[in-house]
């Protein structure tokens, strides 16, 4: 009814007149982030970019994790640099002028690797024929055995993907520089920023970062067109909320992932634990709510709160943000308004209930039940 649609927007004027929370969307596409932008994002808190290795580029993606020979490795990293320039160059003009949070690489490589049982399978069918097994199966079985994980999500992600894959950092680097530049000729204002995923230590992030400096100040020279790029990380891990003060030396931002924070706090699989055993929590009355979709404050939000205060203790002004599930969630949203974070980030359609519920933080923050 247009009476309910009037009343809304007047609610969000309301909110956005009043709110101090920033409000940015979770978004890896251009469709997406046009989409978030028409529901009033702010900017990308978060732009994962897993899933631009996937389809089509998986077969670079193998070669460039398990190759063994480096000259396969660049040929893969080689082919995939174009590719994710015009990624890149699609989101910064989707969200021209306004902040764009880019995420290097942090998938579970059990999402990215062939499936060793089909492989073997491939394998056992030639030799079962009589057939010489094609060789490429073959060595492909033999590097996804060396890399199998029992525990993929506790594995091979995130920041220690970069610093054990040579030139993938410098490869994304170089893509989303490249695209700032193009985007700078075309008289835009893309305004990038580079997020390191899954820290546990500062000294991680010091090496990444030195990398992404050295390929931010190459594309400058070649280019002759200054790009600077601010630089964080991530906040989840326990051990990266215990030491966020050493973090943000090296840190200019940071987004705190309270799905994995969430997942390594209580030692939940985030995969795996809703079916297992949640429904039966739920029914004893331990918790009110799953802890993926409302923040645990007492434990989640604890570190949490650690991490601002030494963060800014360290690096006075330090911006914070989230961009775990927990960005839309209004509870969620209420408790970081508190926490002091500058913004949340959500998946577009929660954007509008992120910018309402920021308003009401700012408005009757102190009423609730939120205790510090
Ligand atoms: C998180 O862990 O909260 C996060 C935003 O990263 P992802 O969900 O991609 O692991
Ligand atoms: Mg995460």
């Amino acid at each position: 009814a247009p009476g309910v649609v009037d009343a809304v927007a007047r609610a969000l004027r309301h909110a956005d007149g009043v709110r101090r929370l920033q409000v940015r969307a979770n978004a890896d596409t251009p469709e997406d982030a046009a989409r978030a932008r028409r529901f009033g994002a702010q900017g990308i808190g978060l732009c994962r970019t897993e899933h631009m290795f996937l389809g089509e580029r998986r077969k670079l993606v193998e070669q460039m994790i398990l190759a063994h020979d480096e000259t396969a490795r660049a040929q893969a990293l080689d082919a995939l640099l174009p590719l994710q320039r015009e990624d890149f160059a699609g989101i910064l003009a989707a969200m021209d002028g306004l902040p764009v949070t880019i995420r290097l690489l942090d998938p579970p490589l059990h999402e990215f690797l062939p499936d060793r049982t089909g492989l073997a399978v491939r394998i056992a069918t030639a030799e079962a024929r009589g057939e010489r097994p094609d060789p490429h199966d073959t060595e492909l079985l033999d590097a996804v055995g060396r890399m199998h994980e029992e525990n993929p999500m506790l594995g091979l992600r995130g920041v220690r993907l970069g610093l054990v894959v040579p030139g993938l950092v410098a490869m994304q680097v170089r893509a989303i520089a490249e695209a700032v530049v193009q985007r700078i000729r075309a008289g835009g204002s893309p305004k990038a920023e580079i997020m390191v995923p899954l820290v546990g230590a500062v000294e991680e992030l010091r090496i990444e970062r030195e990398e992404v400096e050295r390929v931010l100040a190459e594309v400058s020279e070649e280019t002759g067109v200054a790009v600077s790029c601010p630089v964080g990380t991530m906040i989840e891990l326990p051990r990266a909320a215990l030491t966020a003060g050493k973090i943000a030396e090296q840190a200019e931002f940071f987004s705190f992932g309270t799905n994995d924070l969430t997942q390594t706090t209580w030692g939940f699989s985030r995969d795996d634990v809703e079916a297992a055993f949640f429904s039966a929590y739920l029914d004893k009355g331990i918790f009110a709510t799953s802890p993926f979709e409302t923040l645990d404050r007492d434990g989640v939000g604890r570190l949490v709160r650690i991490a601002v205060d030494e963060g800014r203790a360290a690096r006075p002004g330090l911006k914070i943000g989230v961009c775990g599930e927990h960005g839309g969630d209004p509870d969620s949203v209420h408790f970081f308004h508190t926490a002091g974070l500058d913004y949340v980030s959500c998946s577009p359609f929660r954007i509008p209930v992120a910018r309402l519920e920021a308003g009401r933080a700012a408005l009757y923050g102190t009423e609730t039940s939120d205790s510090r």
